[in-house]
């Protein structure tokens, strides 16, 4: 039985947990910052040490991005390894339940219990290895080739955020691990191939909130006004922005050039990353350009807020499993590193997780709370 349910932005749909109906969530280590969204509560809570495991969901990089600026682990599994049954579908294609915790060896645990193919949820399958799972043993960090995309270390990375990574990786080093850089030259094509998506389905997805079965009915003149009514006082701004954008790149004459082509895009960024795992055994990116940013600052500027995920996004179009944890603080504020593997390689990642908690202890850290 979960114990709470937490703050989140409304349908998932949000980089910073200030697109709730029921307000912003603050992040525990800085009230006066976000703590990253949209699994905002979830995260937040496991940071404040509220439970030792919680569920959120991750579309575009949902339960990772808040892990890094809240100084947690989360995982975003292989597409299909955890069922998605009883949640609401925002983006199917992309949509997927991620554990989050204070280490890879806690996710690990929880996922345990929950992992594998639910009849429930035709999308789902086995996770190889799961039996590693309850007592996950840390790998060996000795000849582990890890692939550092040129992508995402150029300008718009933070000098501190990369720091921070750079000393991580430099004790990933010490311990035999082998660090090389890689490529995944369609990187600068994840965020617009993501947000056509993301705005296509979450249209299509949407469309059941009617209020004939779905949504709070608002009752109004005829079939139609209660419908457009139901739909207008229903769906926040966020909602009703991706709805408009997604009808608009689904519409006729529109499809082909907006929504086909962003298919053909993932293909490519899917085929990097392929082609990526050739060299490597994992790939190190961060999780996000900054640390927690203030809240308030990207509110007026969705295309700010999409800009949040461009390290994101790539992997939930490539449908494969990453791995935020903590690797160090700048000025007080976490910063998460994020590990990519090949698809089903989940429980291989967990373990290179834990053999880095066994090294640092970034992630045991907790934030000083004040009420
Ligand atoms: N921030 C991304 C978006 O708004 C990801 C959301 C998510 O993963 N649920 O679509």
């Amino acid at each position: 039985m979960p114990v709470a349910k937490a703050n989140m932005d409304e349908f998932a749909m949000g980089s910073s947990g200030e697109y709730s109906a029921f307000g912003a969530t603050r992040n525990p280590w800085d009230h006066s910052r976000v703590p990253g969204g949209s699994s905002s509560g979830a995260v937040a809570a496991i940071s404040a040490g509220y439970a030792p495991f919680a569920l959120g969901t991750d579309t575009g990089g949902s339960v990772r991005l808040p892990a890094g600026f809240c100084g947690v682990s989360a995982l975003r599994p292989t597409y299909g390894t955890l069922s998605r049954y009883g949640v609401m579908a925002m983006a199917s294609s992309l949509d997927q339940v991620g554990p989050v915790a204070v280490s890879a060896k806690d996710i690990a645990a929880g996922l345990s219990v929950i992992v594998g193919r639910d009849p429930q949820d035709s999308t789902s399958v086995d996770l190889p290895n799961a039996s590693r799972l309850a007592e996950l043993k840390a790998s060996k960090l000795k000849g582990l080739r890890i692939g550092l995309p040129k992508e995402y270390f150029t300008e718009g990375l933070s000098p501190a955020v990369r720091e921070v990574l750079e000393t991580a990786l430099g004790r990933l080093a010490s311990e035999g691990a082998e660090v090389v850089e890689v490529s995944l030259p369609h990187t600068r094509f994840a965020i617009d191939t993501y947000y056509l998506i993301n705005t296509s389905e979450v249209s299509s997805n949407l469309s059941r909130f009617d209020g004939v079965r779905y949504g709070a009915r608002k009752s109004s003149e005829g079939l139609h006004g209660m419908i457009s009514q139901t739909r207008d006082e229903g769906f926040g701004p966020e909602a009703k922005r991706r709805i408009l954008l997604g009808a608009f790149c689904l519409s006729k004459g529109f499809y082909e050039a907006f929504y086909l082509k962003a298919l053909k895009v993932r293909t490519l960024i899917t085929q990097d990353f392929q082609a990526a795992f050739e060299k490597v055994d994992v790939i190190a990116t961060p999780l996000s350009p900054s640390t927690a940013f203030p809240i308030g600052s990207k509110t007026t500027s969705p295309l700010e807020m999409y800009l949040a995920d461009v390290f994101t996004v790539t992997m939930a179009l490539a449908a494969l499993p990453a791995l935020a944890i903590p690797a160090g603080f700048s000025n007080g504020l976490p910063v998460g590193i994020q590990l990519v593997g090949p698809s089903l390689s989940d429980v291989r990642l967990l373990e290179i997780g834990a053999a880095y908690q066994e090294l640092t202890d970034h992630h045991l850290k907790q934030p000083h709370l004040e009420f």
